[in-house]
């Protein structure tokens, strides 16, 4: 039978040694369910835990998403916060969920080390968040929810508008529909529904149901609807 994890050889752009590490075959990433924030539910194993790459003679974590240069300076602050305690440890074969928060927090480290753009360390943050969920620890779950929704609106005002910026919007409204800043979250799925410019109409189809969600939110918390809410619309 075919074993789920596949290895694939990675060469460490801090101390360019090759290495290993495992990845999930894309026949077995296979959810069975999707939250409204994109958070994919899989029965067996969780391409999610196999994100991050390790290296395991400095500790270096890295995604694909990682730009491959690392400067001198970038270097010497990785080798001051972590670099200098690091024991070798290998990460590749079958990860646990601690393993998985711990490869996930290495990577949200090199990745403020290094300076990445915001999309990827929102994205390693809301990525901690789903960990967070898959254990029902609500507490953290909401914690690193916030961080990502603000790193998310720091990508919005600042990266240029190659990104799908409707898919966006939606997950910002959404982050904060899901942290009870319910006039936050209609304002952004307003501005999706409005915006005769986009033309994405999955993501104007998630903002109206969103919409609809946080309306029955609010009902629901007894909270006073804001004027444009009080006719059933969206
Ligand atoms: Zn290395």
């Amino acid at each position: 039978m075919l074993e789920p994890l596949f290895l694939v050889n990675i060469n460490c752009i801090n101390c360019e040694n090759s290495f290993k590490s495992s990845r999930v075959r894309p026949s077995f990433k296979k959810s069975y369910a999707k939250d409204t924030d994109f958070y994919s539910h899989y029965k067996e194993i969780n391409p999610d835990y196999y994100v991050v790459r390790v290296c395991p003679f400095c500790g270096f974590a890295t995604t694909e998403h990682t730009e491959n240069k690392l400067s001198k300076d970038q270097k010497t602050v990785f080798k001051e916060k972590i670099g200098s305690q690091w024991k070798m440890r290998d990460y590749s074969g079958e990860r646990t969920w601690d393993d998985a928060m711990q490869t996930m927090k290495l990577a949200l480290l090199c990745c403020q080390i290094k300076e990445e753009k915001p999309r990827i360390i929102a994205g390693l943050l809301h990525h901690i968040s789903w960990l967070h969920r898959a254990k029902d620890d609500q507490a953290n779950e909401m914690r690193f929810m916030k961080f990502a929704l603000d790193a998310y609106i720091q990508v919005f005002e600042t990266e240029q508008l190659d990104l799908n910026n409707a898919r966006l919007m939606y997950l910002i409204g959404e982050l904060h529909r899901r942290l009870g800043n319910y006039n936050d979250a209609v304002r952004w799925f307003s501005r999706v529904i409005q915006d005769k410019r986009i033309m994405d109409a999955s993501m104007i189809k998630a903002c109206r149901e969103q919409w609809a969600a946080t309306r029955e939110d609010m009902i629901a918390a007894k909270l006073e609807l804001p004027e444009e809410m009080k006719e059933k619309r969206a």
